[in-house]
């Protein structure tokens, strides 16, 4: 068995983070506001998005004119803001980071194709920090990216014009940025005021003496995707990661009512929190469970399956069906443009090896206890218990699990998954699981007997 190293990812990633920051900084700055961030633990004050949203820019417009020759995206702002424009490869995208804007443009803008730009989607990466991500139809290559000033009564206009390029001048043009990116580091480090989210977000490290004092066990809730990544999405134009969110919150406020565990939230509100970020925020954290809530989808066509599932972590996903979502799943951080050009490393170590085994009885046991109390609460799958290699659920030493409430795609589960009462009782079913999750894990001195079980 190995062990996926994540931290070069999570450097990466937090990179990324921080020179986004650097590039919102200055026009943050200049309307006299800072972007806090927000701590993740439940108990802090909620924030107040009508405050916030009013303070930044708002984008009201958007189009994308051209053929496959030559490209335009235009977006209409209500004042000039700073922005940065680089490529990404694998998939191949052009990424546009700029400070946080409002965007009040029409659903389901950015998924019709045009010219060069297969697809676009824009939102929150970050307090202070909004980013549009266009996947290319073929390689492409940024010919300028401006804002113009308003003019003769004419909105505010952040333009980037691409021209199709070959694969190689692409590639060319990706890596001059990345060796941009790391040289850039150290200097945006020592210079930012403002942490970052995933900096602000993921909590001491493994040995820090921040969190002693508070002894009960932490249980970490991770509603997935968020901001620019909206997940799946009902044909009625509800969100997965609103959906989740919500579920997220009243399942926090249930655990935290009984004052027995300390609940982190791996995002709280409406950002985009990279995978790897997430497994970090349960490890240092030192979570004693870790479950990550999304709400699946099926495309067009494709069956109409319904009901809940729990996902435990396996090499080898328990059906076709698993493989396809822990697949949909793992690409959160494509979709919000984070680069990933280093490959994890792989470590062999024997007590890793053994701690994962431990921490794999323990996910599977909660799990199966999971299960059993969604039972008759709320609707599962016919299959509900399954296994995939979901990134999120890769810490070594954290039991996971991934519950995917049930199919946004299906009209009977997007009825029940947006309704308070259902959300309610099967909060309170989950709540129950991890209630006795920790119970058996008090009175059991043992060593776990499912530790050579399989799953
Ligand atoms: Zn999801």
């Amino acid at each position: 068995m190995t062990f996926h190293v994540n931290h070069r990812l999570v450097c990466a990633a937090v990179a990324g983070w921080a020179l986004l920051s650097a590039a919102a900084l200055p026009a943050v700055a200049q309307s006299g506001e800072k972007a806090e961030p927000r701590p993740s633990v439940a108990s802090s004050s909620p924030a107040s998005p009508a405050v916030a949203a009013s303070a930044h820019p708002v984008a009201t417009e958007v189009r994308v004119a051209g053929d496959d020759k030559k490209t335009r995206f235009i977006l209409e702002l209500d004042r000039k803001i700073d922005l940065r424009a680089f490529p990404l490869a694998n998939p191949n995208r052009i990424v546009i980071d700029i400070p946080q804007v409002t965007f009040q443009l029409p659903a389901g803008v950015g998924e019709a194709s045009r010219g060069l730009v297969k697809a676009f989607r824009y939102g929150l990466v970050m307090p202070g920090g909004s980013r549009i991500v266009m996947d290319l139809k073929r390689p492409a290559k940024i010919d300028k990216a401006y804002v113009l000033a308003a003019e003769n009564g004419q909105a505010p206009k952040l333009i980037v014009e691409l021209s199709a390029t070959d694969r190689a001048t692409f590639m060319q043009a990706v890596s001059a940025e990345n060796r941009k990116s790391l040289a850039a580091e150290p200097a945006t480090v020592a210079t930012a005021t403002v942490p970052t989210k995933a900096e602000a977000n993921v909590g001491p490290e493994p040995d820090g003496k921040a969190e002693t004092e508070d002894t009960r066990p932490v249980v970490v809730i991770d509603p997935g995707h968020g901001g620019i990544d909206h997940g799946t999405q009902a044909q009625s134009g509800e969100n997965e990661k609103t959906i989740v969110l919500d579920f997220a919150k009243a399942l926090r406020d249930r655990i935290e009512k009984g004052g027995k565990y300390r609940v982190v939230m791996t995002r709280d509100d409406d950002t985009f929190v990279p995978l790897a970020q997430r497994v970090k925020i349960a490890r240092n954290h030192k979570a004693a469970l870790f479950v990550s809530i999304h709400a699946d989808a099926l495309p067009r066509g494709e069956g109409d399956a319904q009901g809940a599932t729990v996902y435990t972590l396996s090499d080898t996903a328990s059906d076709a069906e698993a493989a396809k979502l822990a697949e949909a799943e793992n690409k959160a951080d494509l979709i919000a443009g984070i680069n990933l050009t280093e490959e994890p490393v792989e470590v062999a170590d024997i007590l890793i090896d053994l701690t994962r085994r431990e921490t794999k009885a323990f996910s599977n046991r909660f799990a199966r206890s999971l299960v059993r109390e969604m039972k008759g609460i709320a609707r599962l799958h016919k299959n509900p218990l399954k296994s995939a290699g979901f990134v999120v659920l890769k810490a070594p030493d954290v039991p996971s699990v991934l519950l995917e409430l049930g199919y946004v795609s299906n009209k009977a589960d997007l009825q029940l998954l947006v309704s308070e009462s259902w959300r309610s009782r099967t909060v309170g079913s989950v709540a129950q699981a991890v209630e006795l999750f920790f119970g058996k894990r008090v009175v059991s001195a043992e060593p776990p007997k499912e530790a050579s079980e399989q799953p």
